[in-house]
């Protein structure tokens, strides 16, 4: 057992994150205001190249106002009390975090699962040309980039522009990952950052909305700070909401920022150990396309291949499997890394497959495809793809702080479970 829990992956900090927050501190900007955040949101369009940048709370709330504007440029202004995406579809990535899709709700519009490709663990512009055909009066489509991984922007933009659609991209979890050359969080017609503690870069906390449009982050700063009309008085037009960044969080983004390039190098050095670690077990690596992207290598992933899972079985919240020689299942792996005092995770579980979105349509790239809420997935053969990753694969502790000889008894670990 490691005497220190060796993390999935947690805040790494260096020193100038407390330089900049000792400095706000110090100058009493403790607010939603100061220097840090403005350095913040430059950093932000430096790497990306997007043209501006609103420094908010957390990532969800970046794609909360970024739902909400793109719903306004798409629909127009709503009525009082009423969502912009009122009785409107949104397609949007299935396999991710529920964040990345919450904010449709949030805004009164449903959401539209879309299934996931193999190669990159992302939206599968198949499904989304489907999806397509289904509903060929949707605008808006919601992407992420899984753990760190750049999907097949090329093709997804193409769908999108012939059917008329905006994109919304959730680079959460992809800050400094680049596909063709072009950094992600970049390709959206708007963008969402963000620097929760288990990120690449961190604040504890943030977020970060990115636009080419100087009106719209205008716009957007102004919705993340109450929706203060320019009056002497607190005077209000629009519903407000307080997601605006502080200044003291934004010391430690800033900190990060230049340590950015160095945590992905160590996280694909993580990578790197663990596929030459399980060369000859019935086991890969979350793929990418590398000729066109860059990941992040955020997060270390397996997926076991179908003909060495032993038998297992998931209700909502409980999994079982049998143990079999030569086979294992990511329960059994799972739990043998707990036993080293080390965190992994089950890969997303789709969002086709939550309870809360249970009567949400769901589109795979045959064209069908239903949600299920449930449960009880044992036969790998009819699975969606989604569904198929969830039941096969998991991520590793992928912490930049683990050190090579941990990562080789976890190595050894999840061998030991095949033997
Ligand atoms: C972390 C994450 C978010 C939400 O970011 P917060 O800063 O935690 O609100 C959104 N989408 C994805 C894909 C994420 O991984």
């Amino acid at each position: 057992m490691f005497p220190q829990k060796v993390w999935l992956s947690s805040p790494t900090m260096h020193g100038d994150e407390l330089r900049y927050m000792t400095e706000a501190y110090e100058t009493n900007w403790m607010s939603t205001v100061g220097a840090n955040i403005n350095e913040t949101e430059r950093l932000a369009c430096e790497l990306t190249g997007s043209g501006y940048a609103v420094a908010l709370s957390c990532g969800t709330a970046a794609l909360h106002l970024a739902m909400k504007i793109l719903g306004e440029r798409l629909y127009g202004q709503p009525r009082p009390g009423h969502g912009t995406l009122e009785g409107r579809k949104v397609f949007c990535t299935d396999t991710t975090f529920d964040a990345t899709v919450n904010p449709v709700a949030y805004e009164g519009g449903e959401a539209v699962f879309i299934d996931t490709e193999p190669d990159t663990w992302n939206m599968d512009p198949v499904a989304l040309e489907k999806a397509f055909e289904l509903y060929p009066e949707v605008r808006l489509v919601i992407v992420a980039h899984l753990y760190g991984t750049p999907g097949k922007i090329a093709e997804l933009r193409e769908v999108c522009s012939r059917h008329g659609a905006l994109i919304l991209e959730d680079a959460a979890e992809s800050l400094g990952a680049a596909y063709e050359g072009v950094q992600t969080g970049r390709f959206g017609d708007v963008a969402a950052l963000s620097f929760n503690g288990n990120k690449i870069i961190t604040g504890s906390a943030g977020g970060m909305f990115l636009t080419d449009s100087r009106e719209e982050a205008d716009k957007v700063r102004k919705w993340s700070t109450q929706s203060r009309e320019d009056a002497p008085w607190y005077q209000h037009e629009e519903i407000g909401y307080n997601y605006r960044m502080s200044n003291v969080i934004a010391g430690v983004v800033r900190g990060q920022f230049p340590h950015l390039q160095e945590h992905i190098a160590q996280k694909k050095a993580i990578y790197e150990r663990y596929r030459e670690g399980f060369a000859g077990l019935p086991v890969s690596m979350n793929p990418y396309d590398s000729a066109k992207s860059e990941p992040n290598f955020w997060l270390s992933c397996i997926l076991i291949d179908e003909a060495a899972m032993c038998r297992t079985v998931r209700s909502d919240k409980e999994a079982l499997y049998i143990p079999e020689p030569g086979k294992s299942c990511p329960t059994e792996i799972l739990e043998a890394i707990q036993g080293l005092n080390a965190e992994g995770r089950p890969v997303w579980k789709p969002m086709h497959m939550q309870p809360i979105y249970a009567n949400n349509a769901f589109i795979t790239a045959q064209g069908t495809g239903r949600a299920r809420t449930n449960a009880y997935i044992d036969e790998g053969s009819c699975l969606d793809v989604g569904a198929d990753l969830f039941r096969r694969g998991l991520c590793l502790p992928s912490d930049n702080k683990m050190t090579p000889q941990q990562q080789d008894i976890i190595i050894e670990t999840v061998r030991a479970c095949f033997e």
